[in-house]
């Protein structure tokens, strides 16, 4: 079976070949951490999880690069606004993003550079498209020359006129194009600068994606991943500042995912479904709905569509993601009861238990399983389609229970049938695992009152960094003595702050 891919640049599907035998090279656009993270933030993520895991489960050596934005005319309108400093805005919405990844169970991913911490490689391209005359500096700020590109546009498909630069603020300030984006941007006095060639300024959006993507996987890589609003301006002037630069292809494989969308109730009682968006006020936070309804649910509510739809948050699709992920923890469930010990995180599955049960009568069932984990591979094959593999998942949790149900297993054990009956299901576990579902740290809150202990952990844990940064020692302390006094220790690690029960 081979794998193909959807790829925005050809717009058809391709057969996946990488660039380097064996080899895959994923970067993905992070967040520009300037709020707390939403659902939008982790639909990516989520998605390219997947990817990654079903990669790695058919043989590929994958390294998967997500960049985190902390320079960005966001975060300083959202310092100033909040009288703070970029770094300490930067430094906050990092760490949540990082923990709401953590809680989600992503722990794929093998680099997070930030762009600030990549401002030589920035300049250093930045100088390359000056060589090679794709980008002029004027008035301390350096602009890309959309017209030495003659491939401008490919990715997006968008003539001329429907082209809008996205950098209107800078205009006048010594653009020569009206589609010329900034590369360089001077700075204004009070804001977050770097010395340059070109004066004190910082890197502007697109580049630092060309910049550390190239630094991380190569000037050629396989895929490159966002979200579909991202496709222009920033990933076509991505595209067209690395191959300007380098002379070489960018990326094989261009995939974008569908944006979220929250179902609205309209007064007539009709409902609407609109982007999530914080000038509509409608953003679901991401931290909430993770630590109210479990990863697993997280999970299984984005990969139920195809990554190129629209997701919806609305009531009857989250009721439908609670319902369809409950027919598996009840399966499960059931199996334990049946053999006295839980399903192992990855154990002996149908492939293995097949040779002895097609001799005999239940060969059937077995043929069965056996050809729905075909067909969960052949929906993955197609374009990463979890919403067909879950499908071929339940259809498989439908034959189990069928088994155990035909021949009365719940009254009277049979050691055979049981053998079956595992094996069954720990085909559903470990194909569910390659989805990164059911995977015991990320079993779902059974109900609100559960996640209440860690949601006020999480609030003074945060309410602590609060005080520490604010340099209020002593409050930071207290909390700290406060939780030792009932036996929870707290850990400052790399990625957040930990807590245990003694
Ligand atoms: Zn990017």
């Amino acid at each position: 079976m081979s794998l193909r891919v959807y790829n925005t640049l050809t717009k058809q599907k391709e057969l996946f070949e990488s660039v380097k035998p064996g080899q895959v090279g994923i970067y993905l656009c992070g967040p520009t951490v300037y709020k707390p993270p939403h659902m939008g933030h982790m639909v990516g993520p989520v998605i390219f999880d997947t990817v990654k895991r079903y990669l790695q489960y058919k043989g590929f050596d994958v390294r998967w690069v997500v960049n985190i934005t902390d320079v960005d005319d966001k975060l300083i309108r959202e310092a100033e606004e909040r009288k703070t400093t970029v770094t300490a805005i930067a430094e906050q919405c990092t760490r949540d993003y990082l923990e709401c990844l953590g809680l989600l169970g992503i722990e794929s991913i093998d680099y997070f550079p930030k762009a600030s911490e990549h401002i030589n490689e920035i300049i250093a391209m930045i100088q390359e498209l000056i060589a090679r005359s794709h980008a002029y500096a004027s008035e301390g700020n350096v602009w890309f020359d959309v017209t030495t590109d003659a491939d401008y546009g490919k990715l997006s498909n968008r003539t001329a006129d429907e082209q809008e630069s996205g950098t209107r603020d800078l205009e006048g300030s010594g653009k020569r194009g009206r589609l010329d984006f900034a590369l360089w941007k001077a700075a204004k006095p009070g804001e977050p600068a770097w010395e340059s060639p070109w004066g004190q300024g910082r890197p502007g959006w697109h580049i630092e994606c060309s910049a550390m993507s190239t630094k991380y996987l190569g000037e050629t890589f396989d895929i490159h991943g966002g979200g579909l609003d991202l496709l222009f301006p920033h990933h076509e002037n991505e595209l067209a500042q690395s191959e300007c630069a380098t002379g070489h292809p960018f990326v094989k494989y261009w995939m974008h995912n569908g944006l979220t969308r929250i179902a609205t109730k309209l007064p007539g009682g009709q409902v609407k479904m609109e982007k999530q968006s914080k000038s509509l006020g409608n953003v679901i936070d991401a931290r909430e709905l993770i630590t109210t309804r479990g990863a697993d649910f997280v999970r299984y509510l984005l990969l139920s569509s195809h990554y190129r739809s629209p997701i919806d948050f609305g009531e009857e699709v989250m009721a439908s993601a609670k319902k369809g992920l409950a027919t598996f923890q009840r399966l499960f469930d059931r199996v334990h009861r049946l053999t006295g010990k839980a399903l192992a995180e990855k154990g002996d599955d149908m492939d293995r238990a097949a040779g002895a049960l097609l001799e005999r009568e239940h060969a059937g069932y077995a043929r069965a399983i056996l050809g729905l984990k075909m067909k969960f591979l052949e929906m993955m094959d197609d374009d990463f389609n979890t919403a067909g593999a879950i499908a071929a998942l339940h259809e498989m949790a439908g034959e189990v229970n069928a088994l155990i149900e035909k021949n009365g297993l719940e009254q009277k054990k049979q050691d055979e049938l049981l053998l079956a009956t595992v094996a069954g299901a720990q085909t559903i576990k470990n194909l569910g695992n390659v989805l990164g579902l059911f995977s015991g740290k990320t079993l779902p809150a059974t109900g609100p009152q559960d996640a209440l202990p860690g949601q006020l952990m999480e609030l003074l844990i945060r309410l602590r960094q609060e005080a520490r940064e604010s340099k209020n020692f002593a409050l930071a302390d207290s909390i700290r003595k406060g939780l030792a006094a009932i036996n929870i220790t707290l850990e400052d690690r790399p990625g957040g702050t930990e807590w245990r029960r003694e």
